[in-house]
């Protein structure tokens, strides 16, 4: 089985022939997506009712902290910042701390996960799930391996939409009650051997020890979605779960209903990411929307590097994800 990290892959991409070979077959899966491609009318912001340029104000907010990984002071600030936010719109924000080892000197650190619950009384809830932590070092760097990582892509783009989702979810129309999860040290790692997903770890072992008094029906993890030049395929363990399947037909569907063609109905690679542990552990049908597929392209080019800066997400990429997002939880029973 191919153990697809994001980094992993990527290094694929890249051309590095030590792994090259376990990952091709996962990105020979992606290709043609391009045919999909400019079919149809381009949307612009205006044709979009999400706000795509308040949604990347939030992410230069975000970013101009500076980097934000598990337990800095730049992750305090985020929280402080996310906290008034999310409570100025009128979302239940709650902290789940915990503690992590550090991966280099066994030290611990102080993480927490960040839950934003919007009608509390709902019994069947969805979930949407972004990291809000960066990487601690820019490692695909060639020339500052050791750099200042800000992660707009990479961070702060899945948050940022799900704050500009906050303004619309309080007067929309659900069936299901909602929450965002905002998960810590998804990526505190030094190397490749260290354990990524600690948030939604955490996060999905307590729902199982001291289930609340609700559950979660589905859960979409919106991971690297800001890029400019957006591309979404559906990722590989999504599509294989027989119970994430319906999940990534709806949302791909929708997508195409609403003219979004930057998610394109074509399998992508297999990617790990938070997903896992809400569907392993928690047992939440959870699908992963990841703009990870191109090489030497788009995300690709400055992934883990001192360039996943503001300027490389747009305000359209934020409008169309969050648009789809909310279309999503208007209608999803
Ligand atoms: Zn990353």
């Amino acid at each position: 089985m191919v153990r697809a990290t994001k980094t992993l892959v990527l290094f694929a991409l890249a051309g590095t022939t030590v792994i090259a070979a376990v990952s091709c077959a996962a990105y020979l899966s992606g290709q043609g997506a391009t045919a999909q491609r400019g079919r149809g009318k381009e949307l612009k912001l205006d044709d979009i009712p999400v706000n795509g340029e308040r949604a990347h104000r939030y992410l230069r907010e975000i970013c101009d902290i500076g980097p934000r990984p598990s337990g800095s002071e730049g992750m305090k600030q985020q929280q402080q910042l996310l906290e008034k936010r999310f409570r100025e719109l009128g979302g239940q924000v709650s902290l789940q701390p915990f503690v992590a080892r550090h991966p280099l000197d066994g030290s611990a650190v102080n993480m927490a996960n960040m839950l934003v619950q919007w009608h509390p009384q709902s019994k069947e809830r969805v979930l949407l799930v972004a990291h809000y932590d960066t990487r601690p070092f820019p490692d695909r760097d060639r020339r500052k391996p050791k750099g200042r990582f800000i992660g707009a892509n990479d961070g702060a783009s899945g948050v940022a939409v799900l704050l500009e989702l906050g303004h619309h979810i309080p007067t929309s129309k659900t069936k299901l009650g909602v929450d965002f999860l905002l998960v810590d040290g998804e990526e505190f790692v030094f190397n490749d051997r260290d354990p990524y997903f600690l948030g939604s770890d955490y996060f999905a072992r307590t729902y199982v020890v001291e289930p609340p008094p609700y559950r979660y029906r589905w859960g979409v993890v919106l991971d690297m979605v800001g890029d400019a030049q957006l591309q979404i395929l559906q990722e590989q363990n999504s599509l294989r779960w027989s119970d994430t399947r319906p999940l990534v037909d709806q949302i791909w569907k929708l997508a195409r209903e609403l003219g979004v063609h930057e998610f394109i109905h074509r399998t992508g690679h297999e990617v790990r990411d938070d997903h896992l542990a809400l569907h392993d552990i928690a047992k939440i049908p959870t699908c992963d929307i990841i703009d990870f597929d191109y090489p030497r392209s788009g995300a690709a080019s400055y992934w883990h590097t001192e360039a996943d800066l503001p300027d490389k997400c747009s305000a359209l990429s934020l409008a169309k994800v969050g648009w789809v997002m909310l279309e999503w939880i208007r209608r999803v029973q």
